[in-house]
């Protein structure tokens, strides 16, 4: 099929969150809202400790503050969506330092509910979760309560807050600023060289041309090399002060508090691991068939996300790109295609090219209007043709939620992305039968399909063995920067083994990765390497069981806001995850995408 040159895109409407920004229906909503979350906080701190006397006044608190909640965030997806659509407004800032407000009001009445909930007597908070109002969302209920067994007392959490902000939250920020200024001198060709900013550092290491990728990566890392102390005593800050609360805090190990955020237990972690290590060779394997390409053995740890040098036609046009998506769900999942037509028809989707997007791509939604939006950018790429199956396949997930009560929705980060790599494979599947794709466009999403499971088998195990390693030796005193080198080096020979070239280390990966630094949230890593094998294990069960498979599937995808990930999956699929062979399937199936990638570039060269 012969494509168009421009590609043309589409801007979505908004108008069913609000008719027009900061008209009369917003600003009142806003103002009920706020005299709604006013008068809860009054009601909440003038009601007793959770008992059967006080257990109707507690009801009404609860149900009240859901749905508060469920309109702060159809305000807060709304400006989302304005946000990354118009960079440059500078109403939408103010407009973002109003919600941060709202939310730290309705945060103080979340307080309130742990207060409440933590000292009730176990047959009463259990009676009380059995309310027939109040028993769809008794698992995040139960979650409140258990948040209030890892808290001080009400007086010292307040001062734990506010010393954050100059403490653990001043260290993020310090490495935000210095790392945001840093730039780099790129030698050129001709002997001279170029101020970079950092922001290019990455996608200069990925270059086609190996040399200019090396010459970014030296070049980087001396000038991250340049505040070494400074990223060394603020992750040294970060980790201690930690460390320092979740003794307060009665945590009994530093993982406890990632574990409880992600919705897993110690043991699902620990078998999941283990069989990444177990079968560390698969993921290496992908390495060194991309090595033999290039006509080398091994790889540096700088380039492993360098593409596969492989021409590919020019760039697709949007209409071409909506049809292979929509052939793609139509043909191996029917209900999600038939929902991708409701968002095209809609106009939920944002694709256009044009000044003052922010990069990326996201979908977000709305409880209250049931609604979702994927906010893109469309560049005529294969790439862009994955993400908006992807964003899509987040908006399916999103969709199938609105069965559940607002707060049986919100799932945690291990099965945030179940839906979106789910719809990905749907996409590839649709688009490996199609005899009009080129086979250089097969093998480039092919190449771009592993290089992503690479990152998320090696390069983020390389992370957690490097974070946990970290943890272990902070509990004793602070590290200095030559033993952040040794502990990152260490973990990047362990998981990348013998596809990794002598010298090939990437010792500053402590310093350069900004994920370390984020204060808001330790372990930041392995939800990612969780939802990306648990994605495969549900498409691998989708292609041995066809559409027979899909109710099960959508269960879990419903389901999962609504009970521990064990739970979840345990009912959707009669799997135990805790147990090692449940992980260990999910990446053996990996041969065959291996097979599949040597075939079409033994094909194509
Ligand atoms: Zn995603």
């Amino acid at each position: 099929m012969p494509t168009e040159r421009t590609p043309t895109a589409r801007v979505w409407t908004l108008e069913s969150y609000f008719p027009v920004f900061n008209g009369p229906d917003m600003v009142a909503f806003k103002e009920k809202l706020q005299n709604d979350l006013g008068q809860l906080m009054a009601d909440a701190q003038q009601t007793p400790d959770l008992d059967p006397d006080a257990a109707d006044d507690w009801e009404k608190i609860v149900l009240a503050l859901e749905d508060a909640q469920t309109r702060l965030d159809h305000w807060s997806s709304y400006l989302s969506c304005l946000e990354a659509a118009h960079a440059d407004e500078e109403a939408y800032p103010l407009e973002r330092g109003e919600i941060d407000r709202t939310r730290a009001a309705l945060k103080r009445i979340d307080i309130e509910l742990v207060r409440a909930f933590k000292k009730a007597e176990a047959g009463c908070f259990e009676a009380f979760t059995r309310r027939r109002a109040l028993l769809p969302i008794a698992y995040h209920l139960g979650r409140i309560r258990s948040r209030g067994r890892f808290t001080m007392s009400p007086s010292l959490e307040r001062l734990a807050a506010d010393l954050n902000l100059d403490g653990i939250q001043a260290w993020g920020r310090l490495y935000d600023r210095l790392s945001g200024k840093l730039s780099f001198k790129l030698p050129l060709a001709d002997g001279k060289t170029e101020v970079k900013p950092i922001s290019q550092w990455r996608s200069l290491m990925a270059h086609p041309d190996r040399k200019i990728g090396r010459a970014a990566f030296e070049a980087g890392n001396r000038a991250w090399q340049g505040i070494e102390d400074v990223c060394a005593a603020a992750l040294n800050a970060i980790a201690g002060s930690r460390l320092t609360l979740y003794r307060h805090r009665r945590r009994a190990h530093f993982l406890d508090e990632p574990l409880f955020k992600a919705g897993i237990q110690r043991q699902t972690l620990d078998a999941m691991y283990a069989a990444v290590r177990e079968n560390i060779a698969l993921p290496r394997e992908f390495l060194k068939i991309k090595a033999a390409a290039m006509g080398r053995r091994q790889i540096a740890f700088f380039e492993r996300e360098a593409p596969l040098p492989v021409a590919v036609a020019g760039p697709l046009s949007w209409s071409r790109a909506v049809e292979l998506v929509d052939s793609s769900f139509a043909g191996v999942y029917p209900a999600q295609g038939a929902h991708f037509r409701r968002m095209m028809r809609g106009g939920w989707i944002e694709s256009d090219v044009r000044p003052n997007k922010r990069p990326g791509a996201f979908c977000t939604r709305s409880k209250l209007t049931g609604e979702q939006r994927v906010f893109m950018t469309f560049n005529g790429t294969l790439g862009d043709v994955t993400t908006l199956a992807h964003e899509t396949g987040h908006a399916w997930h999103g969709h199938l939620l609105k069965a559940m009560r607002p707060w049986a929705q919100n799932y945690p980060m291990t099965l945030a992305e179940t839906a979106s790599i789910f719809a990905e494979h749907v996409l590839a599947e649709g688009l490996y039968r199609r005899a009009d794709v080129d086979e250089g466009q097969k093998l480039a999403m092919l190449d771009e399909d592993l290089s992503g499971m690479a990152v998320l088998l090696l390069d983020i195990t390389t992370r957690v063995t490097f974070e946990q390693a970290f943890y272990e030796e902070r509990q004793a005193g602070e590290l200095s920067v030559s033993r952040f080198k040794d502990l990152m080096v260490a973990a990047q020979r362990e998981t990348y083994g013998d596809v990794l070239a002598a010298d090939g280390e990437d010792p500053y990966f402590w310093a350069s990765k900004l994920h370390f630094y984020i204060s808001g949230l330790s372990f930041y890593n392995f939800p990612y390497t969780f939802g990306y094998l648990l994605a495969r294990t549900l498409v691998a069960r989708f292609r041995e069981e066809g559409q027979s498979f899909l109710p099960r599937y959508e269960a879990l995808l419903t389901a999962s806001g609504s009970n521990t990930v064990e739970t979840v999956v345990a009912q959707a699929l009669d799997e135990d995850i805790t147990r090692r062979a449940f992980w260990r399937e999910a990446i053996r199936g990996l041969t065959v995408d291996l097979g599949r990638y040597r075939k079409l570039l033994s094909a194509h060269t």
